[in-house]
Parts: C-alpha cells; sequence; structure tokens
C-alpha cells in the first residue's frame, strides 16, 4: 500500500489487525455512461452518492482521474475521516481478472485493454482496492442489502443498456474462475438470432431484452401509424409507455421483450433453482408491466420447483453500483475472517 495523494491531509492508514473488518468502503463504479461512488458501512448504507457523466470515448487516465477526484469528494461528502476509509471497492463490467484487479477488455469502455486498476486506484487513493464485476457486485448487494436479503441461493439480472448477472449460492457470492462467472446476459434464447454487440454471437438475452434491444427492435418494425413513429428518438420506456396506451406496433414489441425474458430466466432458474430472482436496471421501472407477466410465463415453462421463484425488482435502486462495489470488499473480508 502507498500513501501518497490520499485525498486529504489527514489521510494516516491506521493499521489495522490482519482480520479486522474494514470500518468503511469507499465503492466506486465505472459505468459506460456514468461514474459514481460512495462511501459505504457494514450494514449497507450509503454515507455519501455523487454521480457524474463518464465521459466516454477519452483516455483512460483522464477517465481515471475523474473518478478518483470524485471517490475524494464522496469522502468529504460523507462526513468521515480518510483514515477511517479502510478499503477501495470497484465495480466495473467484465472482461475482467479480478483477482489481479485488470480490466481486459471491456465492450463498454472503448479503447480500455489491460487496464491494472486495483495497482493504479491503491497508488491514487493509498489503501487496498478490489475489483469485481459489476453485475456480480451489485448481486452481492441485493443479496446482503436489497430485494433477496435473506436468500440463500440468488440470481441478479440487470436489465439496462446491457444485460448483466450475478450469482449468489449457498449464501456465497459465485465468482468464476477470473471472475467473469454469472454473464446471464449472454444465455442464448435463439442460436440463429439477433446479433449480440457485446459478445458477438447470436441470440443472446441481451440481444433482445436490453434497453437499446428493445428500441432497436421497434425501430426495425416501425410503422406509420405507431404513436413512436412521431418520436426523434425512440427509448425503451416510449414503447413501455406506447405499449401500456395500446400501441399495436408497441404492444407487439413489448410482447416479445417480456417472451424473451421469460426464455431467458426460465433457463436461468431451470440451471440455478434460485429462491429470488432480483431484477434491477432502467427497463425494470415498467414494473408490474414486466413482472407480472415474465412470473406466469417462469412458472408455467420452469421445470417443477424451479418455477417456484420469487420474481422481484431490485431493492436499492440507483445505489447499487456503489453499494455493490462496497459489498463485496465486506464479504470478502468477512468469509477471510471466517477461514481464521
Ligand atoms: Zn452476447
Amino acid at each position: 500500500m502507498t500513501g501518497t495523494r490520499s485525498g486529504t491531509s489527514s489521510a494516516s492508514c491506521l493499521p489495522q489487525p490482519p482480520d479486522a473488518l474494514p470500518r468503511y468502503v469507499l465503492g466506486l463504479d465505472i459505468g459506460g455512461t456514468k461514474l459514481a461512488a460512495g462511501v459505504v458501512d457494514l450494514a449497507g448504507t450509503a454515507l455519501s452518492f455523487l454521480v457524474q457523466p463518464t465521459g466516454n470515448g477519452r483516455d483512460p487516465d483522464t477517465i481515471l482521474g475523474e473518478l478518483f477526484a470524485l471517490g475524494r469528494r464522496a469522502v468529504a461528502a460523507a462526513g468521515v475521516d480518510w483514515s477511517v476509509v479502510d478499503a477501495v471497492g470497484i465495480g466495473c463490467g467484465g472482461p475482467l481478472d479480478a483477482e489481479r484487479g485488470v480490466l481486459l477488455a471491456p465492450p463498454h469502455l472503448a479503447g480500455w485493454r489491460d487496464i491494472p486498476l486495483t495497482e493504479i486506484a491503491e497508488r491514487e487513493l493509498g489503501r487496498p482496492a478490489f475489483l469485481e464485476n459489476d453485475a456480480t457486485a451489485a448481486a452481492s448487494a441485493e443479496h446482503r442489502h436489497g430485494a433477496g436479503a435473506g436468500a440463500r441461493d440468488l440470481v441478479y439480472l440487470t436489465i439496462s443498456t446491457g444485460v448483466g448477472g450475478g450469482v449468489v449460492m449457498n449464501g456465497q457470492l459465485y465468482r468464476g474462475a477470473m471472475g467473469n462467472g454469472g454473464e446471464l446476459g449472454h444465455v442464448t434464447i435463439d442460436w440463429k438470432g439477433r446479433l449480440c454487440r457485446s459478445c458477438g454471437r447470436r441470440g443472446c438475452l441481451e440481444a433482445y431484452v436490453s434497453g437499446t434491444s428493445i428500441a432497436e427492435r421497434a425501430v426495425e418494425a416501425m410503422t406509420a401509424g405507431s404513436s413512436l413513429a412521431k418520436k426523434e428518438v425512440v427509448t425503451a420506456a416510449d414503447v413501455s409507455a406506447a405499449a401500456r396506451d395500446g400501441d399495436t406496433l408497441a404492444s407487439r414489441i413489448w410482447a416479445e421483450t417480456l417472451e424473451a425474458l421469460a426464455c431467458g430466466l426460465t433457463s436461468i432458474v431451470n440451471l440455478f433453482e434460485p429462491e429470488v430472482v432480483v431484477l434491477g436496471g432502467g427497463v425494470t421501472r415498467a414494473g408490474e408491466q414486466l413482472l407480472h407477466p415474465v412470473r406466469e410465463m417462469v412458472a408455467r415453462q420452469a421445470m417443477g420447483p424451479a418455477g417456484h421463484a420469487r420474481i422481484v425488482t431490485a431493492g436499492l435502486g440507483d445505489r447499487v453500483g456503489v453499494v455493490g462495489a462496497a459489498s463485496f470488499v465486506y464479504e470478502r473480508a468477512l468469509a477471510r475472517r471466517d477461514d481464521r
């Protein structure tokens, strides 16, 4: 651990016993459109929460400089001294090497390749830093503090510009060999289907139900009679709203979205038999318009008791990225302590 530029003059990394839990964790979330930072305690409370645009397309050094500055402001906004912020957790989309703390080549961050993220963060912020896939981190947060609290087996799916996933099995976060397990957005629902921009294969769940894909499918199918034809830019929220209003084209696209989601979720619950499936991300703002039919289809299609999984919306809202980025750090520390 290096101690330079640790944010404020009060930064004095007080030595902690090796099995002590972090007193506070600075959670950082690197999204394709937004950067977020917040100080989070063991109970999952975000004492601060700051967000700014990523400004994607600029060089990684510039964006990371802004991320760390946002982190320093988040510590100031939380009203805690830097000396009690014992660790930094970073959530980011994969592919990544969580053990080494290296971002390999995330498709949502153009031009980022083999970035030694935790090494840079430790140098800049002066405390241990840890990296996790953002959806895996979010699964940890929803499991420990959100809609999946108390469940032993849980699946988390975030449906926004892309589709990410995270899995908790037997009460433990499932991470895979290098931290890339649980990419549930790339479960195939039609092996000759639409091209998936993130992974390059065809027919991924993401290629149908991400916000981007819902809007794309509506634009491709557009007819002059649809209320959506008047819009300059069509979003997934426009499609769900127009479907609610009875627009024929939007209703068809929305129905297809629900079928695609239920198809993917059926495979997922058959695979993991979770007690609860937590759905987060912007597309789930449609609420029961999405949940009710998907619950019914999954219950009907899944094999036996797997179809009993409760399907609920996420509990942590916009803060899930930051709480998740801290939550997995606490989770690792707790596992380490229990191993002793
Ligand atoms: Zn894919």
